[in-house]
């Protein structure tokens, strides 16, 4: 379902692929707030049913604004196929239930946002999938755990909170010889900085929720990949199960693409600023960024990403006290666990979004009583440093 991009570039894509005007010839997307669709005849239904034609039937399976969005997110992608879901987690959890039966053997990054390490660890075993965690920035452990055949590969690049970065490249390749799919979620990067299909990833999932949206007011997701594996696989799980993003919440992830490239742009640039304002004060024992030449895999980010993106990590001096002291001092920066939003938002991972990671766990990750993980905004940088400096101080 892919629209014609009429090879325009990036920018246009964004504000033009998937329009489908209405005969009100509108000039913003319509807004298809239906569940249903009417058939002009029973002989048409019965064509529709027998998937003869193809019109709408039922917004769970289908609904021209979801296809607008749809649309829109394929082409900036460069998918053949985009479906869009209810949460970034019903995306996920589909791509990988769409797939795999009892008796499959997953290997994931154990770097994985909280939700999705739930899923490897605790549900897919409980329906007899053989599941293991390798170090995502270990080339030898994937190795070696794929030396074995496997059935789904599932990884998170930069990683959530750290930001650790996995060869996507060098992992799929791996993959593809054990005979798994790759699942790559992407919402760190952003659809604008990495192509997990052109490095050689399969699917690419993400949570609309974080940068899509922007503006922190919708949940959903997509899951993206060849026309191929979406009808075999992925169309008829989502048809039946029905994790379909709504109407309403893909007309506003829809408006919110065409302004993605302006903000995540700016966000990522202010982001590079506050890294390195960060890495100057002496209460800042660590930044990790990717763009920094001092994050251990700068390489390969340079490698495999355009843009190097808007979240920060970083470990003030103090622990978990001067942390909390920190984060309490903000005036501009919100306390919030969600990212990508146009406002600035702090959070202190091993206490949130973290917490029920086991404590050796969390340091072999990195993640230590005093690290933050920063999602840059749209606010001006000075306004940003001059509130973290604040903070700072009073924390010191
Ligand atoms: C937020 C997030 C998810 C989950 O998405 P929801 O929309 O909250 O369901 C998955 N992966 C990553 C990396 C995320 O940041």
């Amino acid at each position: 379902m892919t629209s014609d991009t009429n090879g325009w570039r990036q920018a246009t894509r964004l504000v033009r692929t998937g329009l489908a005007r209405s005969p009100n010839n509108e000039t913003a997307e319509a807004l298809y707030l239906n569940s249903g669709f009417v058939f002009n005849s029973a002989a048409e239904a019965e064509a529709a049913f027998k998937g003869e034609n193809d019109v709408y039937m039922y917004s769970r399976y289908g609904n021209p604004t979801v296809t607008t969005f749809e649309e829109r997110l394929a082409a900036l992608e460069g998918a053949e196929m985009c479906r869009a879901t209810a949460t970034g987690m019903a995306a996920i959890f589909s791509a990988l239930a769409c797939q795999l039966k009892s008796g499959d053997r997953v290997v994931a990054a154990r770097e994985l946002f909280g939700a999705c390490h739930h899923i490897v660890a605790k549900i897919l075993p409980k329906w007899g999938v053989e599941t293991q965690f390798v170090k995502g920035t270990d080339l030898e452990a994937w190795k070696a755990a794929l030396s074995t055949p496997a059935n789904a590969v599932l990884l998170e690049s930069p990683s959530n909170p750290m930001l650790d970065l996995v060869d996507i490249a060098a992992v799929s390749e791996l993959a593809h010889a054990a005979g798994a799919k790759v699942i790559v979620d992407n919402v760190f990067a952003t659809p604008l900085f990495q192509s997990p299909l052109d490095l050689g990833a399969d699917i690419v999932v993400y949570s609309a929720t974080k940068h899509i949206d922007g503006h922190g007011r919708c949940l959903g997701g997509a899951v993206l990949g060849s026309a191929a594996w979406m009808n075999e696989h992925f169309i008829p799980f989502y048809r039946n199960t029905g994790p379909s993003m709504s109407p309403f919440n893909a007309w506003v992830m829809a408006k919110s693409l065409e302004t993605l490239e302006l903000r995540v742009e700016r966000m990522s640039a202010t982001a590079a600023k506050v890294a390195d304002w960060l890495a100057g004060q002496s209460q800042v024992l660590q930044v990790r960024y990717p763009g920094r030449s001092d994050h251990p895999q700068h390489d390969l980010a340079k490698r495999q990403m355009r843009g190097f993106g808007s979240l920060v990590a970083m470990e003030v001096a103090g622990g978990k006290t001067a942390a909390f002291k920190v984060l309490d001092s903000l005036k501009v920066i919100d306390l919030s666990n969600n990212l990508g939003d146009a406002k600035s938002l702090a959070c202190h991972p091993s206490t949130t979004t973290h917490a029920k990671v086991p404590v050796e766990e969390k340091l072999d990750c990195g993640i230590t009583d005093g690290s933050i993980r920063l999602s840059v905004g749209l606010e001006h940088p000075d306004d940003l440093t001059e509130d973290l400096a604040q903070a700072l101080a009073a924390a010191s």
